[in-house]
């Protein structure tokens, strides 16, 4: 295990202009979901598809305990247990897939995607989905489209699993000729209240067509070619964004949108690419700008000067902490996480402080022992941290919840604060 202190200007991708002067990388023991967990969000977005895990039992577990409290009369995942036998090698898993496949296809003839999803026992027993999706879109195609990815927490983090299944899921996507006309595709995985607020405020700024990546249908996936432009809502699509600079699409560099500044910004960034009047832009963004402000307001008086450590999760942690900072008063101490994208996070890591200590990776004792010591007020974390460190008197959020609950936009700023701003308060309640 070693702990190595990296300037941003060795790294292999351009150092921001301002901002931090270095990145402590840890190459340590992890405490982090697998990219299974994706599976929670994802199943609810497009409505036509199903997810089918690879895995064991442990698998099967996380899921439904992940999924537990949203589980639908007819849930669109499951896992396909392998049992001791599979993974001796003794029965050919690829029949008892096939065989898994074709009694859920008789149940549920509505799916029209299914995604099988590898795991870490799949991925040591070394099963090739690759081929077994292939084999089943031959065999259920052309009305069942069969992709494969993986969501296995060998080395990955849970927000991977999103970025691995929209990166495979641009295999889909038809190809736009270079003389297409310009169109803008929102790329992450949005609940769709917020969708419908985005799609409204591109139509009254006249940016479009607007397309939003996963589609809530599976045969919806746009066409994409050098033509596209790419706004991304999450920050831990990496994978997904090559693969779509790849196809010709051209991404638009901005801050990512939470809170006021960061909607605002991203929203500008498309502004401008459509080369959007600022006059009419101001007057789009002005009312939504304000609510936010206004709303914000709310908890900056609990939120302000309060000392916030981010442990490595989410891959939010960046963009989160500015928003907590600029918007909010909060002081981050140190923020954490598991991968550090310096292209994607360029903008944001140029409105951090400049003062705080950015980690990259994880040994987590030596991250406990950092964080013991400086005493934050609060400390974003995954839920395994979580419960001892509320023992020690430390209070906590969950980086879990942040994907799991609307936060994007305008009209989310105040709940994206109302969830750091309600563990203090029941903490200073308790306290009285
Ligand atoms: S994919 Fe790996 S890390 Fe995730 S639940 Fe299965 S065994 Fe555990």
């Amino acid at each position: 295990m070693t702990v190595v202190l990296d300037t941003l200007t060795r790294g292999t991708t351009p150092a921001p202009p301002r901002g931090q002067t270095s990145v402590l990388r840890e190459r340590g023991q992890r405490e982090v979901f697998c990219g299974l967990t994706g599976i929670v969000w994802l199943h609810r977005k497009i409505q036509d598809a199903f997810f089918l895990v690879v895995g064991s039992r442990t698998c099967a577990h996380l899921i439904q305990s992940a999924a537990g409290v949203m589980v639908f009369a007819e849930p669109r995942f499951a896992t396909a247990i392998m049992e001791e036998r599979d993974l001796a090698g003794l029965a050919d898993a690829n029949e008892e897939l096939d065989r898994v496949v074709d009694e859920l296809l008789a149940r549920r003839p509505e799916i029209r995607m299914l995604f099988l999803v590898g795991s870490c026992p799949s991925e040591v027993i070394k099963l090739d989905l690759s081929r077994a999706a292939q084999r089943l879109g031959r065999k259920h195609g052309p009305a069942l489209k069969v992709i494969n990815y993986s969501g296995s927490g060998i080395d990955t983090t849970f927000t991977q699993g999103e970025d691995a299944c929209l990166a495979a899921l641009l295999a889909e996507a038809p190809r736009a000729p270079a003389d297409a006309e310009p169109s803008l595709l929102v790329v992450g995985a949005l609940p769709d209240i917020v969708e419908d607020q985005f799609r409204r405020l591109f139509g009254e700024l006249g940016v479009g067509p607007v397309a939003f990546f996963p589609p809530r249908r599976s045969g919806d996936i746009p066409p994409i070619g050098p033509a596209t432009r790419v706004l991304l809502a999450q920050p831990f699509l990496g994978d997904t964004a090559q693969v779509l600079e790849r196809r010709g699409a051209v991404r638009l560099p901005s801050l990512f949108p939470f809170g006021a500044e960061g909607t605002t910004a991203w929203l500008k960034a498309a502004a401008d690419a459509w080369g959007i009047d600022p006059a009419r832009f101001d007057r789009v963004v002005a009312p939504g700008q304000e609510r936010a402000r206004r709303a914000l307001e709310r908890h900056r008086a609990t939120l302000e000067g309060k000392r916030l450590f981010l442990f490595p999760d989410s891959q939010l942690e960046p963009p989160l902490a500015r928003f907590l900072s600029r918007e909010l008063g909060m002081i981050p101490i140190e923020i954490g996480t598991p991968y550090l994208n310096r292209a994607l996070l360029a903008e944001e890591l140029a409105a951090l402080p400049a003062d705080v200590t950015i980690s990259e990776g994880q040994d987590v004792d030596r991250q406990l022992d950092r964080c013991r010591e400086a005493r934050p007020d609060m400390v974003v974390c995954g839920l395994g941290l979580a419960n001892p460190l509320e023992a020690e008197g430390i209070t906590t959020k969950w980086s879990i919840e942040l994907v799991f609950s609307p936060v994007h936009g305008f009209d989310q700023a105040a709940d994206l604060a109302a969830l750091f701003a309600r563990p203090l308060r029941r903490q200073s309640l308790l306290r009285v």
